[in-house]
């Protein structure tokens, strides 16, 4: 396969998202995210023999919000393997992130991590194996990326916990199934920091690397995923990793992907690199409206998928 010329093809993609930018709707269930500016978009691509490259803010730092669920997974996982699936399912939740409704069916067992439950019981994990979960996370996601001066967005996390009241809803409930083990508090408190991670495009997409190589951190060589763990990580970012339009992102991107409400989306091309996008405005499902217009132009122009 040749390789594709990414300047020019970021380039195309930034033109043909322009028109994109006013629409779609900025979340606004708390005043950080919605004073972003729906304009706003950046991509970055990142290579596995090395090569960058970036086209609009893709420097600028944003609220990872659920974007930081793939990063506690990969933690929890590395923790306890195949036994974590015993309290979280790996199946499409086929209903909103913050839906309640299937908890009480599943007798307080997720869905899948990537919904809100699901990430309150790798939260719990974190909790239980770590002094400070929502440090612990912060720490391996520098890890991952390289950079040392990630940190929390500490007014993000304020709000967040001011207004998550259908998170503590969740957490109360599974805790009466007996699918939490921390204080709920506790969980809580880890939760909403690992969502008010900042980052940029260029930064995310550095710290997706290691699941485009296949579970080995290329800034330092270590290994932290081994290569069957992170094909399921991949497995489970197709088919639940962007809200309740999954399958629609595998039909028109095809990438492992992971997307947050302050509208960024990582992806990555197995053995060969890791993409992000970031537009502040969002879809009905909760997925950036321009960034996943753009992932499957990616896809389209440079040929690449996992199909
Ligand atoms: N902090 C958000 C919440 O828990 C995360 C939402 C998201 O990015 O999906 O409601």
């Amino acid at each position: 396969m040749t390789t594709p010329d990414y300047r020019a093809i970021l380039d195309t993609i930034a033109a043909e998202v322009a028109p994109l930018l006013p629409e779609g709707r900025v979340a606004d269930y708390i005043p950080s995210l919605a004073a972003v500016p729906k304009h706003k978009f950046g991509m970055a691509v990142h290579t596995l023999d090395g090569r960058r490259y970036a086209v609009g803010d893709a420097a600028e730092r944003f609220s990872i919000q659920s974007i930081s669920k793939l990063f506690a997974l990969t933690l929890a996982f590395r923790q306890q393997g195949d036994a974590l699936w015993r309290r979280v399912g790996r199946e499409p939740s086929g209903s909103p992130f913050n839906s309640l409704v299937q908890l009480e069916h599943e007798h307080g067992k997720p869905r899948n991590p990537f919904i809100n439950a699901g990430a309150l019981v790798v939260t719990d994990v974190l909790c239980r194996h770590f002094v400070q979960a929502d440090v612990a996370l912060l720490q391996f996601v520098r890890r991952l990326s390289g950079i040392a001066d990630l940190n929390f967005d500490h007014e993000v996390a304020a709000s967040e916990a001011a207004t998550g009241h259908r998170n503590a809803a969740m957490a109360h409930f599974m805790k009466s199934f007996g699918n939490l083990e921390a204080p709920v508090d506790e969980v809580l408190s880890s939760y909403f920091h690992q969502c008010a991670i900042a980052m940029s495009c260029e930064e995310l997409a550095r710290a997706m690397l290691f699941l485009a190589n296949h579970g080995v951190n290329p800034h330092d060589g270590q290994r932290l995923l081994t290569v069957s763990e992170a094909k399921r990580i991949n497995a489970v970012l197709l088919t639940c990793g962007t809200y309740d339009a999954a399958g629609d992102y595998a039909y028109r991107v095809g990438l492992p992907a992971k997307s947050g409400v302050g509208g960024g989306i990582v992806a990555v091309v197995p053995g060969e690199l890791a993409v992000c996008v970031w537009s502040p405005g969002l879809d009905a499902n909760g997925n950036s409206l321009a960034g996943g217009y753009a992932l499957e132009r990616f896809t389209t122009l440079t040929g690449r998928s996992v199909f």
